[in-house]
């Protein structure tokens, strides 16, 4: 039967403290107990149900958990204050002294800059690969590898990971397959097809109202267990935790991210279809040009659609930084980074979000100067929007009128 995540959340009830609607919210960072024996056990990780202090949990983010496994179908989660704040604490559990990861070469910015640049110190090394080339993924493995890492659908190149390969191949040697989920919720469900953990930053579409950050782990009990552990836990050492106001708030928005996932991916296939018939260079996941589309379409729960995600290249960050004022001045959306918000959001990763990585690398890597990476938005009338855009675009001559 098909993975029904939407559902999932759906199908959870809840009773506040009152017969409210929604969960009360847990505002308190300290819990009491009515007997000091009670307070010894739930250190020692033996009182389920007790509430201890705020940075190992709270009801409010338990709530909000419970709604984050229900969508992936994992066994439960941890919420975390930002979605780098689930990606380096999973990492420093998974990894020690000696460890080896093999990773995506095309991740998030934040991530690649720990990897390449952190971890390094704890003596944690890296190989990144094209993960789209499952034999050079295999060739990367040594006998150090714990963890293969990446995102189902790149940042920022939309390149999609082959996550049933990706797991098989975790599998044969025994390793973790960490997958970062942010880009595509609903419309990929990794855990199902084979992924160990999924993380998420909370801060895009599953919030969606660009407010707060937030990030999520999705695993075993085991797993999400041991990262929250008072002895040796990374999520509860670290302490990027979240605030139980902000995880009741991401709970309300979540009941409604079926309905925005549809309308992203819906405009977002608008818009690629005729910036690709126009004669752009368009990267979307739901068209038949894109490499990994047969891959992506194997791998979706096909209601939610190919995601809101997409690029072209304008051949020079002078035309893209151009467009993408123009774009602004004409309220067609934000020229800022971030994604998942109701507005279009766009900027040119080689100079922001992915500008820690090396130019030479972002070269190799297809990573080019003229890329603008659009999050699309909730816009009800997407023709109109069309042809505004397609109106700048004429008026700096990125598209030329007999092309048009
Ligand atoms: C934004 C983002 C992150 C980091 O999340 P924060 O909430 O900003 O810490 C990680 N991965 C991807 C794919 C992202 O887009």
């Amino acid at each position: 039967m098909a993975f029904k995540p939407a559902n999932n959340i759906q199908d959870l009830q809840y009773f506040g403290e009152f017969g409210g609607v929604n969960p009360s919210i847990s505002d308190s960072s300290t819990y009491t107990f009515l007997s000091a024996k009670t307070m010894f056990d739930t250190f020692e990780g033996n009182a389920d149900g007790c509430y201890l202090y705020s940075r190992h949990t709270s009801p409010s983010n338990l709530y909000l958990g419970e709604a984050l496994a229900a969508m992936e179908g994992t066994e439960t989660a941890n919420v975390a204050g930002s979605g780098m704040g689930a990606i380096t604490p999973t990492l420093l559990q998974l990894c020690g002294a000696g460890d080896h990861i093999v990773s995506s070469r095309t991740i998030y910015g934040g991530t690649y800059a720990f990897l390449k640049n952190f971890t390094p110190r704890l003596n944690i090394e890296t190989s990144f690969v094209d993960i789209t080339k499952l034999d050079v993924v295999e060739a990367a493995i040594n006998k150090n590898t714990k963890v293969l890492y990446c995102e189902s659908v790149s940042n920022p190149l939309l390149e999609v990971a082959d996550i049933r390969g990706l797991a098989a191949l975790a599998k044969k040697h025994n390793l973790k397959l960490v997958v970062d989920n942010t880009f595509s919720p609903l419309s990929i469900s990794p855990v199902q097809l084979g992924a160990d953990v999924v993380i998420h930053s909370l801060t895009k579409f599953i919030n969606g109202s660009s407010d707060t950050m937030g990030g999520v782990v999705c695993g075993t009990a085991e797993f999400v267990n041991s990262l929250k552990s008072v002895i040796d836990g990374a999520s509860m050492l670290l302490g990027a935790s979240m605030d139980s106001l902000r995880s009741s708030s991401i709970l309300k928005n979540m009941r409604t991210l079926h309905i925005r996932m549809k309308q992203h991916s819906k405009n977002a296939t608008f818009l690629a279809n005729k910036f690709e018939a126009d004669g752009l260079k368009t990267v979307y996941p739901g068209l038949a040009s894109h490499p990994s589309h047969e891959i992506f379409k194997s791998m979706m729960n096909e209601e939610y659609g190919f995601g809101g995600m997409l690029t072209i290249d304008v051949g020079s960050l002078d035309k893209a930084n151009a467009l993408m004022e123009l774009m602004q001045e004409k309220n067609l959306g934000y020229l800022a980074v971030s994604l998942g918000f109701y507005k279009t959001l766009f900027s040119a990763p080689g100079t922001s979000t992915s500008s820690e990585i090396p130019e030479d690398e972002q070269a190799e890597m297809g990573l080019t100067d003229g890329l603008i990476r659009f999050s699309i938005g909730l816009d009800d009338d997407i023709e109109r929007t069309y042809q505004m855009m397609k109106a700048c675009m004429m008026e700096l001559d990125i598209l030329e009128l007999e092309l048009v």
